[in-house]
């Protein structure tokens, strides 16, 4: 068994969740220790069985209730020493028996699942994305990419299922009211993936074996998710004669549905 369940996505705070028979990690925890019990209460899942906790990187949108979430349930945490280092509020609320320090390419295990974090470039210390492994399956989740490079492609390739970053429309973000020097470092390779960028990732890991997508970290401001969606399913039609994929976005405000990698 292995699924996912996007708890909260969106500029305002990211938590995913993915579980197998043994294990049960959140990828982030980006909102409040009480949200997250409350996603837990709503999804009828047992807060004290969290594995792990994996962190990409320190924006707060990403950290903001991890120090206390595993103080509160001993949750174990793994993220890269630059990334520790650039989140000292965080670290000091972890029991430093469950600070783990990982490297951005070496795998490793939490339970029955496989783990890999891969670099992505975005501004901040060390940021990663991590693929999930579990019999042969592979899931990928990637937000706060600023731009996906032939580097980074592969390890997207043949996975069942990806979350991906599908964080803006540059029409609507050139129009909006954002300070330039904000809309600049969304638009820059190491700021945010807009939906075509999004799109263009998709369609090609519809030719290796992707059967399911989450579009997710929208911005509140410069994004709609109808619009995410059917930039998405625009590029996949163009680019594909009958494809069966599907296509879903995470809420910032609730728990997404649960999807079954097959
Ligand atoms: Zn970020
Ligand atoms: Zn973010």
């Amino acid at each position: 068994m292995l699924r996912f369940c996007s708890l909260y996505s969106g500029s305002s705070g990211n938590s995913f969740l993915v579980q197998s028979s043994k294990a049960t990690i959140l990828v982030d925890v980006g909102v409040s220790a009480k949200k997250i019990e409350t996603a837990f209460a709503d999804l009828e899942l047992d807060i004290n069985s969290i594995s792990a906790i994996l962190v990409t990187h320190e924006h707060s949108d990403h950290v903001k209730g991890v120090g206390t979430l595993s103080k509160k349930y001993n949750i174990p945490v793994y993220t890269n020493r630059k990334t520790w280092l650039a989140m000292p509020s965080e670290i000091e609320k972890v029991n430093e028996e469950n600070r783990h320090y990982i490297e951005i390419g070496n795998k490793f295990n939490i339970e029955d699942l496989e783990i890999i974090p891969f670099p992505i470039p975005h501004d901040a210390a060390c940021p990663c994305g991590y693929n999930i492994l579990n019999s042969g399956k592979k899931i990928s989740i990637a937000t706060d990419i600023g731009h996906v490079s032939k580097d980074i492609m592969p390890y997207f390739e043949n996975s069942s299922f990806v979350l991906l970053e599908a964080n803006y429309d540059p029409e609507i973000l050139r129009y909006s009211p954002y300070p330039r020097h904000l809309k600049y470092r969304i638009d820059s390779p190491t700021g945010h993936l807009s939906n075509a960028s999004c799109s263009k990732v998709v369609s090609h890991l519809v030719d290796s074996g992707l059967n399911s997508v989450m579009l997710g970290h929208l911005s509140k401001e410069n994004n709609f998710p109808e619009l995410a969606y059917q930039t998405v399913l625009n590029e996949i039609n163009s680019t594909h004669d009958n494809m069966n994929i599907d296509i879903s976005v995470a809420s910032r405000d609730f728990p997404s549905k649960f999807i079954d990698i097959k």
